[in-house]
């Protein structure tokens, strides 16, 4: 199963990844995790990636465009892989198109998780992240909490220094302008999956689900 999740930052797709990468036993990759670690270790892609992602604007399509051909060639992603964050450009889809094509894949779809502005500005401004496991809460999840619900790290929690109002409203700028026709060149495609956001975790996870079965029948998925 080779599938994109696709939306606007904030809308779940981080979240949706990481279940359905359990469910299907393949890799998430998320282009955005890549680059923060890249930044961490402090090379001069990373430091300069850092720059951009913390003004909240896309990092060069040469660069993406590289990472993704060395990941997807890497042997965990042989037998499918969940896309997180990527491609962001049109460029970015044409490019991952051509590599489809010469790794052979054909059974993908784009997964289009849908949600309006203001619920985005709400969800990001409360999103955490624990710096130990990479875990993500809402700030009310683990308002009275020292430890990380799920590594117990002590006070390990800290906001993305891209979830602040006004760069939340410069990257949902950008995926207007730069990354929403990406969707129509899937559905162009018809490799598109359209999915409401706004619902319950559990309830967007089995939405997926569904669309996948039909989309794809002929492949036993798991329930
Ligand atoms: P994310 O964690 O997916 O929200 O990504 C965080 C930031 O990383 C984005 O706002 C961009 O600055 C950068 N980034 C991640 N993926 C891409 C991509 N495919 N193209 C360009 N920039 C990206």
């Amino acid at each position: 199963m080779y599938l994109i999740l696709f939306g606007a930052p904030g809308v779940g797709k981080g979240t949706q990844a990481k279940i359905l990468s359990q469910k299907f036993f393949i890799p998430h990759i998320s282009t955005g995790d890549i680059l923060r670690e890249a930044a961490k270790n402090g090379s001069p892609m990373g430091l300069e990636a850092k720059k951009i992602m913390n003004a909240g604007q896309l990092v060069p399509d040469e660069i993406m465009v590289e990472i993704i051909r060395e990941t997807l060639g890497q042997e965990q992603c042989k037998n499918g892989f969940i896309l997180d964050g990527y491609p962001r450009t049109t460029a970015q889809a044409e490019s991952l198109n051509k590599l489809f094509r010469k790794l052979n894949i054909s059974d993908y779809a784009l997964i289009c998780l849908e949600a309006n502005d203001d619920e985005i500005v709400k969800r990001l401004t409360a999103r955490r992240a624990c710096k130990s496991c990479g875990a993500i809460f809402s700030s009310s999840e683990i308002e009275n909490d020292v430890h990380c619900p799920v590594c117990k790290a002590e006070n390990s929690f800290y906001q993305r220094k891209d979830d602040t109002e006004e760069v939340i409203r410069t990257r949902l700028e950008v995926f207007q302008s730069s990354t929403k026709p990406v969707k129509n060149f899937y559905k162009n495609e018809n490799k598109l999956l359209e999915i409401n956001g706004l619902n319950s975790i559990e309830e967007v996870s089995s939405e997926i689900i569904e669309g996948l079965k039909q989309m794809f029948p002929q492949k036993k998925l798991l329930n």
